[in-house]
């Protein structure tokens, strides 16, 4: 069964999240673990804790993924840096104490210091946080961007590198956000293309890293370094331009998440929708 589902709110509960994935009779949920905009937040009770493992428990069926907070920067200053690291800290304990078993990651945006540096922090920080949380399953998904501002991960090059940096290569996967790649530059809308970045795919990163895909849409065009997401099908992606990654035969044991515009309550229906008629295809 081909894993396929939405980012989702975890407003009025985190165990919530698992609820209305039941509803929409999805088997892929991510979310995130705290108010992905700020930095600090009250710890889990051990009421909630207990309540968001039996309902997974309940629902073994659904895959859930968790996604970091937008402040969290790797690649930051040094003010920046040490508030990150314990962020990130924070969020793979609370992860670890969901049972969830992967976190993704952006990896971070330079800020002038250039790829290069960035790329260091980032595996270094990396390495700080897990000495800290040693004893942990968690890993975590470092995610492609679109290559906005000074944002590092918009090469495959650049997560390859942060995972053959780290001394913690074990603990690194990739989260391939198909809006990002294509915002960056990775045409995948088709044959051709497909096939060329698939293959640089595997040659720089490997597919056995690749434990997520970011299904998006993309508002602006390819190489825009802008990252928009738009519903399936309705963006520069388009529905034809989907059907590729969604029928390569190599990923259909990977996790598909929508992270895709909610206009109104039957958005993620729709779009959800649209995966299947090109599956189906
Ligand atoms: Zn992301
Ligand atoms: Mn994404
Ligand atoms: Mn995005």
């Amino acid at each position: 069964m081909r894993k396929i589902g939405l980012h989702l709110s975890i407003s009025g509960g985190i165990y919530k999240s698992l609820e209305k994935a039941k509803e929409l009779k999805i088997n892929a949920l991510q979310i995130f673990l705290k108010n992905s905009n700020r930095w600090k937040a009250p710890q889990y009770t051990q009421e909630v804790i207990e309540k968001f493992k039996q309902l997974k428990r309940n629902y073994n069926d659904i895959a859930v993924f968790a996604h970091t907070g937008y402040l969290i920067n790797l690649a930051g200053n040094e003010e920046i840096l040490n508030k990150s690291i314990n962020a990130l800290r924070d969020e793979i304990e609370r992860a670890q104490s969901l049972g969830i078993e992967f976190l993704v990651l952006h990896p971070g945006s330079h800020r002038g210091t250039g790829e290069k540096e960035g790329i260091i922090r980032i595996a270094d920080s990396i390495d700080r946080v897990y000495e800290i949380c040693s004893k942990n399953r968690v890993k975590l998904l470092l995610e492609t961007t679109a290559g906005q501002g000074s944002s590092i991960g918009f090469r495959f090059e650049h997560l390859a590198e942060i995972i053959d940096r780290s001394a913690n290569k074990s603990k690194l996967k990739i989260c391939l956000d198909t809006c990002h790649i294509f915002a960056s530059g990775y045409d995948i809308t088709t044959e051709k293309s497909y096939e060329d970045t698939i293959s640089q795919l595997k040659k720089i990163i490997g597919l056995n890293k690749l434990k997520l895909i970011h299904l998006n849409d993309s508002k602006r065009e390819l190489g825009s370094n802008i990252d928009r997401h738009e519903h399936i099908g309705k963006g520069m992606i388009g529905l034809k331009g989907f059907r590729y990654i969604l029928n390569d035969p190599q990923l259909f044991s990977i996790p598909v998440i929508l992270e895709t515009p909610k206009n109104d309550e039957n958005s993620d229906l729709i779009n959800l929708n649209s995966v299947r008629k090109i599956i189906n295809k």
